[in-house]
């Protein structure tokens, strides 16, 4: 259970923090500046995504990933290899991986777009973003031994090329200016190769590790994380990556998580589905710390009472759960936003919660 602050260019993130995806660039419905009234410090953007539309040279054109979309907190980019492991076990033709690296397309009318990891850090660099990540390649879980050996030996020898390429281009940039350079931990359910995946990486000296996403099988988050977090460095910033649900996140930083990021908040929001009724008495075990409310819920058609009495949303405080679920029947995409602003603050008030905890600050 860490409670820290993480400096980086654009300024501190207090830890833990949840990271809202802007996968392209935006926070799907919700305007960038308004993203701090709900608590959000930091933001994460999908590499793979931005260098296919609008394309790498458009973002630089604009003066970066920032300017692009309005943005002026840290930003945090991933490798896109976990992008393009979604497209290799997808639809087939999408995507092949090579001692090289790894080439995709989001559709087969695309032309296929290369990430080495020279290209993946240069690409990084050039969009702005201030947590930058080493490529890695993503394997399932319950994926056959060869594979999960695979997986690990071309993610230690990309990380070696990916910290070589980013200590050059960035030697005559001062140490307070640099983004900070993450890599990642793969290794899948063996416990052996995962140890071997830390090790290498530990060598090799980055500032945080991220572990998750898929190498974590169902019902194992707790098993997984906890051994990851044993084989990295006592203080290190880790980052669960797609973790998760809030009582995955709570479990997760029991281990010594700090970064969580995840689609969940805001996918469910356009869904209707809203996280209510923060329990803090619970981030000490695992019982549940929240609830789920359902706009298609006949029980919200004339509630006059917030989603979430407790939350203070712009939903919450300014309109009832009523004229929310109305919104979601006409279809309206204020509808879409007001969700989106709520989940997003019931995780940024679990994060504050957990800080709390630590510090024995009184909410
Ligand atoms: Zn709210």
């Amino acid at each position: 259970m860490t409670s820290s602050v993480l400096s980086t260019r654009r300024g501190d993130v207090s830890l833990p923090q949840f990271v809202p995806d802007a996968t392209r660039a935006v926070v799907r419905g919700v305007p960038a500046g308004t993203l701090p009234q709900s608590g959000v410090d930091t933001i994460l953007v999908s590499t793979a995504h931005l260098i296919s539309q609008p394309g790498t040279s458009v973002v630089r054109a604009v003066g970066g990933v920032h300017r692009f979309m309005g943005w002026s907190g840290p930003v945090i980019s991933d490798s896109g290899g976990f992008q393009a492991f979604s497209l290799l076990t997808g639809q087939k033709g999408l995507a092949t991986v090579s001692d090289a690296g790894l080439s995709y397309r989001f559709s087969p009318k695309q032309r296929f777009r290369d990430l080495t990891p020279k290209s993946c850090i240069e690409t990084q660099l050039h969009l702005g973003a201030d947590i930058i990540y080493c490529l890695d390649y993503c394997t399932h879980p319950l994926a056959p031994d060869a594979e999960q050996e695979k997986s690990v030996a071309l993610t230690i020898r990309w990380a070696t090329e990916c910290r070589a390429v980013f200590d050059r281009l960035m030697a005559d940039t001062p140490p307070q200016q640099r983004p900070q350079l993450f890599a990642v931990v793969q290794g899948g359910q063996r416990a052996d190769l995962r140890t071997r995946c830390a090790a290498a990486l530990m060598d090799l000296g980055f500032d945080g590790y991220g572990f998750g996403g898929y190498p974590i099988a169902a019902g194992r988050l707790v098993d997984e994380v906890e051994l990851t977090a044993r084989l990295l460095p006592p203080g290190a910033v880790l980052h669960g990556l797609g973790i998760g649900t809030p009582e995955n996140l709570v479990a997760a930083w029991r281990c010594g998580y700090s970064i969580f990021d995840c689609t969940l908040p805001t996918r469910n929001a356009r869904r209707g589905v809203l996280y209510t009724t923060l329990d803090t008495r619970n981030l000490a075990d695992e019982g549940k710390v929240s609830r789920i409310a359902r706009m298609s819920d006949e029980k919200w058609v004339r509630a006059a009472t917030p989603v979430d009495p407790d939350c203070d949303c712009e939903l919450c405080a300014n309109y009832s759960a009523a004229y929310l679920a109305h919104l979601f029947r006409v279809e309206d995409s204020l509808g879409h936003t007001l969700a989106t602003v709520h989940n997003l603050r019931f995780y940024t008030r679990l994060t504050a919660a957990l800080r709390a905890r630590v510090t024995g600050a009184v909410l």
